[in-house]
């Protein structure tokens, strides 16, 4: 990779006339190694491959599969493989690492495998389906390493349908770039996703089968532990044999010796990326490596640029967990201060790191939730600017500053590329939007976690231009979600490879995934779970249900306008009891239980669906839940049915997915008792029929909805609620609430009267034909998975058997339930552990 970009750099130079001999060992193009696991979700080995054009370009001579096998340093000319000799005025070593594997017994054996190259992911691959094939069984796969490599060879493994165990030496996960606390939480997330989890251990043998293929580790304290393909991710060595051969200098504990011009001992030999040891460290990291190849690049065509040291930031790239950490994360910088966020229900932790004064940002961890981080890693170094709360408190919960960034503040560390730099593309080269500032800085081409940074500074250098900020969606997708709704209706593609493929750009984010995931679900009513569909999905849409501050899950049942039988409720009663669940009524009028693992919801499910229950969705940007009062059945005061109103509004939307959650509420006279004003739909009866009114919610910032309509009778009501759930769902923004969505519309309300009972836009036919197909399409989504054994498969996990407690799960009584221990219960011993026939004290 690196040198692929210091030749990139090399050739912006349009009049040096220098050629470049580029040597490869391995048989491909250079490609993007840091985005190697999505090969696993689909992405084709030739989509990988870095700018081709660079090596295109007449001044390159570009040789792949060959290896460069010794230094001729009095001569100036490199041998290879091959027999070829080429001679060199400048010889730059960008050689990379080499994966590790332990020196145990077995780690050579058939099924064991290291995590570098597309050669080891195809291999890994091709063993899995051939092994699979052979055993007539879902495989058991063991990760040896639980840094970033090993988290994402484990996510990988998932991909592939294999269950998977990681294994770390160290007390906890990612622990180069995590504090404990971080790492716990950590830990939870992964396990949540069907991950187990091994800390504290040592692998000290691996055995083989009849087969002679890897079938059992054996760890330190002598267990066995069942392996079908092993992967190691033990950590690199930079790849440093040729220079120890030319008698280089080298560190003692790898890596060629480099001053702050990367140049070695020898001063025609650069050495630059992984291979390089600046500062007696080489850092596995691709942005020290571009930053040294700009540097070296730079010293050739005459300039004096120096590497600045490392910077060590990272991000996690597994899909549904975020963690990031940077700067001085684990305030080592004496007298910093910690400011600590933990988010006990939703699994978050964040923490930032300060100086004494409180005042300059040294560092940070992010786990569950790194939306921040593309904001925070610019401003290391630099002043906060604002509340550290702003940006702990999850969205909306204080006001983010809009604070402009310092000239020099590094927005990319991938490609160095600083605030300045980005508002100079704006200004002097007319960008404006993100991926043409991308196009012209490199800023974002490769992890991309800095793209919501250069975004917010494009915005604001075109507001001072006076000109209109763009509303893509995001760097993939230069339409904004209305336009790709649209484009996907007519078109009528249904898969996220194909609306990429031909409306979008690259391999897609966190940002568009679940975006088209929702728009395909209204559209073609595909199952979150169904084939590609799956890997868009947001963390809880993954599993069908809401993860919970202990890494279990809740469940809610579908309760149509808060009404329920006694049977109902003794089966949810019989339920909870039998897993030991915590119940709750809900604000939404139906039951939540808590403390779910994961491969207990199939049965869970299974229970409930027999018992007449239909997923709630509790987990989905969907309809939510009808909530409503009593109504004219039973109360005094009652003008209409609300409950019969509820329950059939409740019907009618269940399954229903847009940009955001949708809630109802039906009150049965103008007493308002379902507060249906605060939901995005409210209907309240009258002596003379339904209001309705639209766009209101609770959260952060409360809004009572306004009256849209008012005397309505059942059908005319239906009819309404029907066109604007559907005019929202294709025109709102993501992640757009209602209240949003209806303060902005053009017209106002007016407007929106005008659309749904004026047909203004000629488009009421379309929206009233579009609800028919959802009403008519729809399907219980967990009754569906549960007839589904590929589904089926997504729930099983290797943490426990079922019904085994597992040990990190502890709870102890409150007021005749049960709720998740505190750190401090925990060293408790009357704390209980969950198993599934766990004792509830009454
Ligand atoms: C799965 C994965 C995920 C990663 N994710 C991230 C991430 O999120 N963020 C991040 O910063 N970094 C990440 N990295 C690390 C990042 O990929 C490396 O830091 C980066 O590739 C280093 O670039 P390099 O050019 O120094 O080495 P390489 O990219 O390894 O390139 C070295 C090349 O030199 C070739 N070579 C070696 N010896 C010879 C020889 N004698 N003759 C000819 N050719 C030779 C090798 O075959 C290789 O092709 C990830 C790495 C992996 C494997
Ligand atoms: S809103 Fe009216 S009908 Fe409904 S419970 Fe309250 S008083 Fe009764």
């Amino acid at each position: 990779m690196v040198a692929h970009r210091f030749v990139e750099s090399l050739l912006r130079s349009e009049d040096d006339v220098r050629t470049v001999t580029l040597i490869g060992e391995e048989a491909r193009a250079p490609y993007d190694r840091v985005g190697l696991t999505s090969y696993f979700s689909g992405t084709h080995a030739t989509d990988l491959e870095l700018d081709t054009g660079v090596l295109a370009d007449p001044r390159v001579r570009f040789i792949r599969d060959d290896r460069v096998t010794g230094i001729d340093r009095a001569a100036r000319c490199v041998r290879t493989r091959s027999g070829a000799q080429h001679s060199y005025g400048t010889l730059v070593l960008a050689t990379g690492s080499y994966a590790l594997r332990p020196a145990v017994d077995g780690a050579e054996l058939p099924g064991c495998f290291v995590y570098r190259t597309l050669d080891d992911v195809e291999a890994i691959r091709r063993f899995v389906e051939r092994r699979q094939a052979q055993l007539g069984r879902q495989l058991r796969g063991s990760v040896i390493g639980g840094g970033l490599l090993g988290l994402e060879a484990a996510g990988a493994l998932q991909g592939l349908q294999v269950g998977c165990t990681v294994v770390q030496s160290s007390d906890r996960l990612m622990s180069a770039q995590l504090d404990l606390a971080g790492g716990t939480i950590l830990r939870r997330l992964i396990e949540a996703k069907g991950i187990e989890v091994r800390t504290g251990t040592r692998t000290t043998r691996l055995d083989p089968d009849a087969s002679g293929a890897v079938a059992a580790l054996q760890f330190q304290d002598g267990s066995m532990h069942e392996a079908d393909i092993v992967i190691f991710t033990v950590g690199v060595r930079p790849q440093d044999s040729l220079a120890r051969l030319a008698q280089l200098d080298v560190h003692p504990t790898g890596g060629v010796l480099i001053d702050s011009r990367c140049r070695t001992v020898d001063e025609h030999i650069l050495a630059i990326g992984e291979v390089a040891n600046f500062d007696g460290r080489s850092v596995g990291l691709v942005a020290p490596g571009y930053a040294m190849a700009e540097v070296a690049a730079t010293r050739l065509l005459g300039g004096d640029a120096t590497f600045p040291g490392y910077d060590d930031s990272a991000k996690l790239k597994l899909s549904g967990v975020d963690v990031a950490s940077f700067g001085d994360a684990m305030a080592v910088t004496p007298n910093a201060l910690d400011v600590v966020y933990t988010d006990p229900v939703n699994g978050v932790y964040k923490k930032l790191v300060l100086s004494d004064d409180a005042k300059t940002l040294l560092g940070g961890i992010l786990v569950g939730d790194a939306s921040a981080y593309g904001s925070l890693r610019p401003l290391v170094g630099a002043p906060l600017g604002a509340d550290p709360a702003a940006y702990l408190l999850p969205e909306g919960g204080a006001d983010l500053p809009d604070n402009e960034l310092p000239e020099s503040a590094v927005v990319c560390s991938c490609s160095n590329v600083t605030a300045g730099r980005i508002r100079e593309a704006v200004h002097a080269e007319g960008c404006t939007d993100a991926a043409a500032v991308k196009a012209c800085t490199k800023a974002g081409a490769t992890c991309g976690s800095c793209l919501f940074a250069v975004k917010k500074i494009v915005g604001q250098e075109l507001t001072k231009l006076g000109r209109a900020t763009s509303d893509a969606l995001c760097e993939h997708f230069a339409m904004s979600r209305r336009q790709l709704f649209d484009a996907v209706r007519v078109s009528e593609m249904s898969t996220f490879s194909a609306i990429i493929g031909r409306f979008g750009t690259g391999r897609g984010c966190d940002i568009c995934k679940p975006a088209l995931a929702s728009i395909l679900a209204v559209l073609v009513g595909a199952h979150v779970l169904d084939g590609e569909n799956a890997s868009l999905q947001d963390t809880n849409d993954h599993v069908m249900a809401n993860m919970q501050k202990d890494g279990t899950y809740s469940v809610v049942p579908r309760m149509p306008g808060g009404e329920v039988t006694p049977a109902g409720l003794i089966a949810i009663g019989s339920i909870a009891e039998s897993y030991g669940l915590y119940t709750k009524i809900t604000g939404g009028q139906r039951i939540d239980m808590f403390g779910a693992r994961l491969e207990q919801l199939p049965q869970i499910w299974q229970r409930l669906v027999d018992a007449g229950f239909e997923s709630g969705q509790a987990y989905g940007k969907a309809l939510r839940t009808v909530k409503s009062c009593v109504g004219s059945t039973w109360c005094r005061y009652g003008v209409l049915d609300a409950v019969g109103m509820a329950v059939r509004l409740e019907l009618r939307y269940r399954g229903l997915r847009a940009p955001h959650k949708l809630k109802v509420g039906v009150s049965g006279c103008a007493r308002e008792c379902a507060e249906a004003r605060s939901k995005d739909v409210g209907v309240i009866a009258t002596e003379t029929g339904w209001n309705m009114y639209v766009g209101g919610n609770g959260g952060f910032s409360p809004r009572h909805a306004e009256l849209l309509a008012s005397d309505l009778d059942d059908e005319g009501l239906i009819r309404a609620i029907d066109r604007f759930f559907m005019y929202y769902i294709r025109t709102a923004d993501r992640l757009q609430r209602t209240a949003g969505w209806c303060v902005e519309l053009d017209g106002g309300l007016e407007g929106l009267r005008a659309v749904i009972f004026d047909d203004s836009l000629g488009i009421c036919e379309d929206l009233d034909a579009a609800m028919a197909v959802h009403v008519d399409r729809y399907e219980d989504e967990w009754a569906a998975t549960l007839r589904d054994p590929a589904k089926l498969r997504r729930f099983e996990s290797f943490v426990n058997a079922t019904d085994t407690p597992d040990p990190s799960l502890a709870y102890v009584p409150e007021r005749g339930q049960v709720r998740p221990a505190t750190m401090e219960e925990r060293s408790d011993p009357a704390v209980l552990i969950a198993g599934t026939t766990l004792e509830v004290r009454r």
